[in-house]
């Protein structure tokens, strides 16, 4: 039969299979709230019959600037689920870049967390677009007084609306959700998903050799919700029924150890920084994990110490993958199969550092500078083009002719794809080293300094040379009490990797940035970094 893949079914089977299964939250109030899949799916009607009041038509958008919670979940279905778009903006962006691409977007109503008053006081008078503000939580907790045009209370938008509403049928290629790249260079560009393309990549994403997402799990997704709709968990837990536990804005390692624990979460999902403060409290206090078998790190390159940590001493398996905002973003997952049995415990960890393999959908090649294919060796480097039914061919209102080349998505990542299939990626193109014509990757670099007991965190970039134009710089945290210093850690090079490989200097800082996903922003570093080598040449 031709039946759309439409996000609001998500909704309605989790409503009739799933009832009583539970959603968790942590909330800004304060509390753990708990609700079901059943109370989801009735809230979520009351509350598209009030976007409907407030004037938002089919395809127009929705802002929100909301953790991990269940209103946001309510919002995800409420808004998509009607022929509306929903928007997630990341609250952590600069206010300008956050006007910028509200109005780009042409958010019709801003929803967001009482943490963000402050910031939506600061933007409301330059969003003349936005026709209502909603404060996402209950009378009792709204501002007394507001500088906010248009304050509405979320809870009284959901109590004074019925729960009758027929999810409306429409074309599957209808837009369901905005996202926009945090732009490091350049504005950010907005990706628009489907709800095809978000039904597809989540039944890609929930297979057994990808993510394997289950009913008999309880998912805590770290990635937040305004970013990537946390990986697709929100549609993925309704489409297997699994138990949610959100952490609201607590992501420290002992807010989220706790949740963990208190809620049995069996599986987790985020960025390697998030995963850092979560190891060093469990060290710090010898505590274990009782129900968590697993978690899932993309985002950047997970280091190989951080993954000896998590499965030799805590036995939680982690499950590497890549991807993007463009792509879903599950584009590859690194999992070993039968045809890796033989492999010794370091051989097996040592390729768990790879991206993975393709999940099905997704296809994958390389390319040199000319737009050759490069062979699928585990030794040529190039720029990975990938395509697929939930890859995106253009930007949202972009201009120009789109990015695509041949049919095919630049991701901009350069990486090496193996004879099994297996893809690394090297760096990110804007990130490479180029000493003397050749390139160095940065992320081996750092991951070899990651491995050192005294680094907290290490982060390699381009230093401007007299002699080989550019030559690797490593910026370090020190973990706490240590006092590692420079020729140390350059002989910890030793033997590890070709010797011109090797970093020319090392600079010790307080703290790395992080940018508003959690990944180390590199461009910073290099404009105080970059030209270190030649001070002290
Ligand atoms: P941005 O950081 O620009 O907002 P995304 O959040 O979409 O973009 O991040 C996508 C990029 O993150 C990829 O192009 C890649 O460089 C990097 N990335 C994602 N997962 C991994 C991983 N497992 N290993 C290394 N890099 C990764």
């Amino acid at each position: 039969m031709d039946r759309p893949l439409l996000i609001s079914a998500l909704l309605t089977h989790a409503e009739r299979l799933h009832g009583e299964r539970e959603i968790v939250s942590r909330r800004v109030e304060g509390d753990v709230h708990r609700t079901t899949y059943r109370e989801l799916g009735q809230r979520a009607r009351r509350l598209a019959n009030a976007v409907a009041a407030l004037g938002v038509e089919r395809g127009q958008r929705v802002g929100t600037l909301a953790w991990n919670g269940y209103r946001h979940m309510e919002l995800y279905y409420a808004v998509s689920g009607s022929g509306a778009v929903l928007h997630t903006l990341n609250p952590r962006l600069h206010p300008d870049q956050l006007v910028w691409i509200a109005e780009h977007a042409q958010d019709q109503v801003l929803f967001f967390d009482l943490s963000f008053l402050p910031l939506v006081e600061a933007v409301a008078a330059r969003l003349p677009g936005v026709k209502a503000f909603v404060a996402m939580t209950d009378r009792a907790h709204m501002p007394a007084s507001s500088k906010v045009p248009n304050l509405l209370c979320y809870e009284e938008l959901v109590e004074t609306h019925s729960p009758e509403f027929d999810w409306p049928e429409f074309d599957e290629k209808l837009a369901s959700s905005l996202c926009y790249t945090s732009g490091t260079t350049g504005n950010p560009k907005g990706v628009l998903y489907s709800h095809r393309s978000t039904v597809l990549h989540a039944y890609a994403a929930s297979m057994p050799d990808a993510l394997n997402y289950s009913g008999s799990d309880a998912i805590l997704p770290v990635v937040p919700m305004f970013h990537v709709n946390a990986w697709g968990i929100p549609y993925i837990a309704c489409m297997v029924g699994a138990k949610l536990v959100f952490p609201g804005p607590w992501l420290d390692g002992k807010s989220l150890h706790d949740l963990f624990e208190a809620e049995g979460v069996t599986v987790s999902a985020g960025v390697p920084t998030v995963w850092q403060g979560l190891l060093a409290h469990v060290e710090a206090n010898s505590l274990s994990f009782s129900t968590m078998r697993r978690t899932i790190i993309g985002g950047s390159a997970c280091p190989p110490a951080m993954m000896r940590a998590f499965q030799e001493r805590y036995d939680v398996q982690v499950v590497h993958a890549w991807g993007m905002t463009e792509t879903s973003p599950l584009g590859s997952v690194c999992r070993l199969g039968p045809g890796q049995a033989a492999l010794d415990a370091e051989q097996r960890l040592a390729l768990q550092s790879k991206q993975g393999r393709a999940v099905f959908g997704v296809e994958m090649k390389i390319v040199d500078a000319d737009g050759s294919e490069l062979p699928h060796d585990g030794q040529a480097a190039g720029e990975l083009l990938v395509r697929g039914p939930w890859i995106a061919s253009g930007y949202f209102r972009g201009e120009g002719s789109g990015p695509l080349q041949g049919g095919w998505f630049p991701t901009g990542d350069v990486s090496t794809i193996d004879a099994d299939g297996f893809m690394q990626i090297t760096d990110r193109s804007k990130d490479v080293i180029k000493s003397g014509g050749e390139w160095i990757g940065s992320i081996d670099l750092e991951n070899i300094a990651m491995a050192h007991p005294a680094v907290a965190m290490a982060a390699c970039i381009a230093a401007r040379h007299p002699k080989w134009d550019e030559r690797p710089l490593l910026v370090v945290v020190r973990k706490p009490g240590q006092a590692l210093e420079r020729d140390e850690l350059i002989r910890f090079y030793e033997g590890k990797i070709a010797k011109w490989w090797t970093p020319d200097d090392v600079v010790f800082v307080d703290s790395i940035p992080l940018g508003a996903t959690g990944k180390v922003q590199k461009n910073l570093l290099r404009d105080a970094w970059r030209d270190h080598l030649l001070a002290a040449a």
